[in-house]
């Protein structure tokens, strides 16, 4: 290492890829805040809120990567050539993505850039959308009188004309399973006749859940065989089917998951 006087500048700086949760501040790890609160740079997704870049110091640059970057390769390419040009001045750059970076955020390709420019980085896990929707319903996921295995998919092509035919859901289709849809659309109508001529039943249980974790969370209930009722709801919004979800059928419809807050708002006026 030079331990010259010049080594402060040519220190090389790092990249941490850090998940940023589902939008609660408190769902970030203790990582993630630490982070965050002392990084010189801080590139971030339109995904993450300002009550989490509110927890960045004064000393940090925080600039936004997400949509109003134009045209999606050019962005790609641009965000790789920020985070490696601060980590080349010995910066230390926080690369700060909604939920988990690893879940269709595009890790892969900027772990690529970054070995490429030969840059050290370290990935930092979050709490992803589809674990935080399954904490607001109050369901397990692998429930283990329901569902052998998660699938963590996404319905992104959907909106693409070239998608083929259902064939796409076949293989996914089991009666054991709970299917995690990311990006799930606006074509509910569709989806659910996709399902169905993949062979899900009609009356497996069905939940979109709006903005998970943070306060103006919502969540719809319906089935597969009626999933044309459902109403888009604001996005974020992932959509999880499957029967370890029959609990959520007991508690109505749709509404916010609000059960826990209410519970705690009643101890905390009942310790008053
Ligand atoms: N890396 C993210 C996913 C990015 S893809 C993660 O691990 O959660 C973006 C999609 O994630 C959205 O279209 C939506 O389907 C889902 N999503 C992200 N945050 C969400 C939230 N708070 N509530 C519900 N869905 C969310």
């Amino acid at each position: 290492m030079d331990q010259g006087p010049n080594s402060k500048q040519t220190a090389p700086g790092k990249v941490f890829i850090v998940g940023a949760g589902p939008g609660d501040p408190e769902l970030l790890t203790v990582k993630a805040e630490r982070l965050i609160s002392r990084a010189a740079l801080i590139l971030h997704d339109d995904l993450v809120p300002p009550t989490i870049l509110a927890l960045a110091g004064p000393q940090a640059e925080v600039t936004s990567v997400g949509k109003r970057f134009g045209a999606k390769g050019a962005a790609q390419a641009e965000i790789n050539e920020r985070m490696i040009d601060g980590a080349r001045r010995g910066l230390e750059v926080v690369r700060l993505k909604g939920g988990d970076p690893g879940i269709f955020g595009r890790l892969a390709e900027e772990i690529d850039a970054l070995e490429a420019a030969g840059v050290a980085y370290q990935i930092v896990p979050g709490v992803t959308a589809g674990l935080a929707a399954a904490a607001s319903l109050g369901v397990s996921l692998t429930d283990r009188r329901k569902a052998a295995r998660v699938i963590v998919v996404t319905n992104h092509q959907a909106q693409e004309a070239s998608r083929p035919q259902a064939a796409d859901w076949r293989g996914l289709i089991r009666d054991d399973s709970t299917l995690v849809i990311y990006m799930p659309g606006r074509d509910f109508a569709g989806l659910g006749a996709e399902l169905l001529a993949a062979g899900c039943a009609p009356e497996v249980p069905a939940a979109l859940v709006s903005r998970a974790s943070a306060p103006d969370e919502r969540y719809q209930y319906t089935t597969v065989g009626r999933l044309y009722n459902l109403s888009r709801l604001d996005s974020p919004a992932v959509l999880l089917i499957g029967r370890s979800l029959d609990r959520v059928a007991r508690r109505g419809d749709s509404g916010s998951a609000f059960a826990f807050d209410e519970a705690e708002l009643l101890l905390s006026s009942l310790e008053a």
